[in-house]
């Protein structure tokens, strides 16, 4: 994996002089310290430089931009200045873009970061060892720093595979102290999200998330613009409550109101039938509500989700792996909004590449091609649709002159690429990860050359085997 290559940096360092003004201390903004806890504690962000990326094939995911075959795009104060054919940006660092696809950076939109240290503990061909009862035994002892930990590993995988928003779906919230330690590893990453404050694992079904809590946080959130606040709710069908709990209408009532009272959005698990039609009889469908894996629903469920506005996430890789079909042609055929997730990386991968493919992949499998889903869709929903779902199109999921600066730069010269033609085409069918060169999060370069421009991934790695090992002895595990 390149983030290994740490010798990489020591050479970027003494080579490139932008990389090594990144590398400068002191990056975080009048703005950022203002905010006392949104100050990085560990790995200071790189400070936010002005540059331009000449000359690569831009796709701006603006459909009043369109795209550029060989283009420009002028980052400054952490903003798109300017996109268009030979920008004047003079004094701007230049970043030699020839032979990338520059792009909007990925946005996620579910993903259990706080699971991502547990992977070493996992084996696909163990029925012990999958993801649910490996989260469950070990969650259950999870400290804050554990927590702030495995979101930190989870988000640094997050930026070297080009993610530069991601919903943190956290739903092992085991107090206070937990759901501060995960958004301060959100704050210290430069990573764009939402927070979505959740129960703890093995909570009760009678017993209420913390509300006051939850407006405590959203109180010290305030109007951050690198970070939003929303809930998730346990299952309200029942299917799945064994280890994740599972609430009856009365209880979703009574929690998605005071949620809604705070303003802040809602997101739930439904795979499986009957939840939406509980949902909708119990009046909670909006526009605030993101639900997750469209699995075995039925047509009345998605006529209801059109009509009161509902967003799916779909998480493709994992997805595939579940009984049951994968409905987000018909979903997206009756007007809903569907975006993509990682889910999880600790039995998944972080792959929006494979994501977009499998989407592609399972629609010919189960409808002939007769859902027309475009490359160019799959690109959208892995960005501008996904920031319209998290609510954050007004500042990233498209390169547009006067939003922030999230953008990736995509390699095409390695031989898995060839000569690729429709750049469309070749970020899903040929792309991967390790093809991500550079990832600017809030004009931030937080990834160069395909290594991290700061993040110390070697330490993250260290302390998350110690964690590891800790709730091993804790839970008994062998
Ligand atoms: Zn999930």
């Amino acid at each position: 994996m390149r983030e290994n290559h740490f010798d990489r940096r020591a050479v970027l360092a003494s080579t490139t002089a932008l990389a090594a003004a990144a590398l400068m201390p002191g990056g975080a903004s009048a703005q950022d310290t203002a905010r006392g806890t949104a100050a990085p504690q560990s790995d200071a962000l790189p400070a936010r430089g002005e540059f331009v990326v000449r000359g690569a094939h831009v796709l701006t995911m603006d459909p009043n931009l369109g795209d550029l075959a060989t283009g420009d795009v002028h980052v400054r104060d952490g903003a798109i200045a300017a996109v268009g054919v030979a920008v004047g940006a003079p004094g701007a660092e230049v970043i030699d873009g020839k032979g990338m696809i520059c792009m909007p950076g990925f946005v996620d939109t579910h993903w259990h970061h706080w699971t991502t240290l547990l992977r070493p503990v996992m084996q696909a061909d163990d029925p012990k060892r999958t993801y649910f009862p490996v989260t469950f035994a070990l969650g259950l002892h999870y400290a804050p720093e554990d927590s702030y930990r495995s979101v930190r590993l989870g988000l640094a995988q997050a930026l070297a595979a080009g993610v530069t928003t991601t919903h943190n779906w956290a739903h092992n919230v085991r107090s206070p102290a937990h759901a501060d330690a995960e958004v301060r590893a959100m704050r210290e990453s430069g990573l764009r999200g939402r927070f979505a404050y959740g129960p703890a694992l093995g909570m009760a079904n009678d017993q209420m998330m913390d509300f006051a809590d939850i407006a405590r946080l959203k109180k010290e959130i305030g109007s951050d613009p690198m970070l939003t606040l929303g809930i998730n709710s346990r299952n309200v069908d029942g299917n799945l409550g064994g280890t994740r709990g599972a609430i009856d209408p009365a209880m979703a009532k009574k929690e998605w109101s005071a949620a809604r009272e705070l303003g802040l959005p809602i997101t739930l698990h439904t795979s499986g039938s009957g939840a939406i039609k509980l949902l909708n009889e119990a009046g909670l469908l909006g526009p605030d509500l993101q639900l997750v894996h469209p699995l075995n629903t039925d047509a009345a469920d998605w006529a209801a989700l059109a009509k009161h506005d509902v967003r799916y996430s779909v998480s493709p890789l994992g997805e595939a792996g579940r009984s049951g079909e994968m409905q987000f042609p018909e979903i997206m055929q009756a007007g809903v909004k569907v975006s993509l997730s990682i889910d999880n990386v600790t039995a998944e991968r972080c792959d929006c590449f494979a994501c977009m493919r499998m989407l592609q992949t399972i629609n010919r499998h189960r409808t002939g091609g007769k859902f027309k889903l475009t490359t160019r869709k799959l690109v959208e929903m892995a960005t501008i649709d996904g920031a319209e779902d998290l609510g954050f199109a007004d500042r990233t999921g498209s390169l547009t002159p006067g939003k922030r600066a999230d953008l990736i730069l995509v390699r095409t010269d390695e031989p898995h690429m060839g000569d690729i033609g429709d750049p469309y085409d070749a970020l899903v069918q040929l792309a991967q990860p390790s093809d991500v060169d550079t990832v600017v999060v809030d004009g931030r370069i937080l990834r160069r050359n395909g290594a991290f421009t700061a993040l110390d991934y070697g330490k993250l790695l260290a302390d998350a085997a110690q964690s590891v090992a800790a709730l091993k002895t804790k839970a008994n595990w062998s």
